[in-house]
């Protein structure tokens, strides 16, 4: 767990911290604080071992130039209450702001630069342009420790770059993370059950890929399953459907069936004839999977379908789930998402959640963080990781 040893003495050392400090806000009030809280071990390791911490991060997709919604202000603050230390705020990444800040640190204290992606290096193509800002970044700093976990899988300069230009280690939270996933991809227990959902379908299609070679289940809900639906000929009406898609997802049915890894999908959906919005009251209706109305969009696995899938995971040693079963946020499409969360809970085995919004539902619905085995910070990160890609912010480390 977060090796540091490389960096040698961190006492009095500036050491620049990459955490994954992307929360959700409703205004400036964080409305799930989780990333912080995971962001805490590593940076209190290095406080308390007498390093000046410089904690680098981003919030939301702001467009390479300061933008008032996305400051790092509130998570600052947030952040100190949970170090239960003061935390020193710089109001830019790498300007005056940020020297001074730095500058003023003493041992032990600890300091967040304003918004990463307020600076158009840190994301740019070009390498020479990310490659200047990270010469600012590393400027400000002796060492780098990579914990941002959910950025790992993104050649950034605050990611990548930067680990290019100082001594470098792998913060407690990334090696927890790919400890945790080594376990999904090296020899799982079996039988080894994946659960997808959510809104991000052709972001997620891709990792089905990969998992049909290695899981002996693979139960598909959330936004998902129309595309399955509408590939296996039924009508999804005005479901979340990606077109593109249909020849992917026939592919998979097929290739699965070959291969004897069982796909299941709903067989009863909750629908609505809205989106639902603030001030409408929601209208629920279970329909048959093969019988959703033309006016109509799912927006939940239906009951009988929940049922299922909690069967299919109850003899499961290994599961992974990634994305809500439904549009969770509202109660009337939470049951299917609360469905999975609570078979999850009684695996005799290894269970990991992950992805921002299925961390989020979790703990939203209630269940105790400490009933699975692994809450992941970082969705995309770890989708990429079981799709078997190179992580740039790992790979970069161990050179
Ligand atoms: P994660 O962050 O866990 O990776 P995603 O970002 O892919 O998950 O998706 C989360 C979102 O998916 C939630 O906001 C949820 O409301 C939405 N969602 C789930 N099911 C549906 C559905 N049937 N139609 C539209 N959106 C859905
Ligand atoms: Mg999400």
């Amino acid at each position: 767990m977060g090796d540091y040893s490389s960096l040698g003495d961190v006492a009095g050392k500036r050491v620049l911290v990459r955490s994954d400090l992307n929360v959700p806000l409703d205004g400036a009030t964080i409305t799930d604080d989780g990333r912080v809280r995971a962001s805490v071990p590593t940076i209190k390791a290095l406080a308390d071992a007498g390093a000046r911490v410089v904690v680098v991060a981003h919030l939301g997709r702001p467009k390479g130039e300061p933008d008032e919604r996305y400051t790092l202000r509130p998570v600052a603050a947030r952040l100190g209450e949970l170090l239960g230390q003061e935390v020193a705020f710089a109001t830019d990444t790498v300007g005056e702001s940020a020297q001074e800040t730095v500058a003023g640190l003493a041992d032990g204290q600890v300091a967040v630069l304003e918004n990463v992606r307020f600076n158009a290096g840190e994301t740019s193509k070009d390498e020479t342009e990310r490659g200047a800002f990270a010469d600012q970044l590393a400027g400000l700093a002796d060492a780098f420790v990579s914990d941002g976990f959910g950025v790992v899988h993104r050649k950034q300069a605050s990611v990548y770059d930067v680990a290019q230009r100082l001594p470098h280690a792998m913060g407690q939270l990334v090696a927890t993370e790919v400890g945790v996933l080594r376990r999904l991809t090296e020899d799982p227990e079996r039988p080894y059950v994946v659960v997808l959902g959510g809104s991000k379908v052709s972001d997620k299609l891709g990792v089905i890929d990969n998992l049909l070679g290695k899981a002996d289940r693979l139960l598909i809900g959330g936004g998902m399953v129309f595309t399955f639906l509408k590939a296996q000929g039924h009508e999804v009406g005005k479901s979340l459907l990606e077109e593109d898609q249909l020849d992917t997802c026939r592919g998979y049915l097929s290739r699965a069936a070959e291969s004897g890894v069982d796909i299941v999908l709903p067989t009863d959906v909750v629908v609505d004839t809205e989106f639902p919005s603030g001030d409408r009251e929601p209208h629920p209706q279970v329909v048959a999977a093969d019988a959703i109305p033309a006016d109509a969009l799912g927006l939940d696995i239906g009951p009988e379908s929940a049922r299922a899938f909690a069967a299919a995971l109850s003899d499961a040693r290994t599961v992974f789930w990634n994305g809500p079963m439904g549009v969770f946020e509202v109660a009337a499409f939470a049951e299917g998402t609360r469905a999975v969360a609570e078979a999850l809970t009684g695996i005799d085995g290894l269970s990991v959640v992950g992805g921002g919004d299925s961390a989020a539902a979790v703990r939203k619905l209630g269940f105790a963080e400490s009933a699975f085995g692994h809450i992941s910070t970082g969705g995309g990160a770890s989708l990429e990781y079981l799709e078997g890609k190179t992580l740039p912010g790992i790979a970069v480390l161990e050179d």
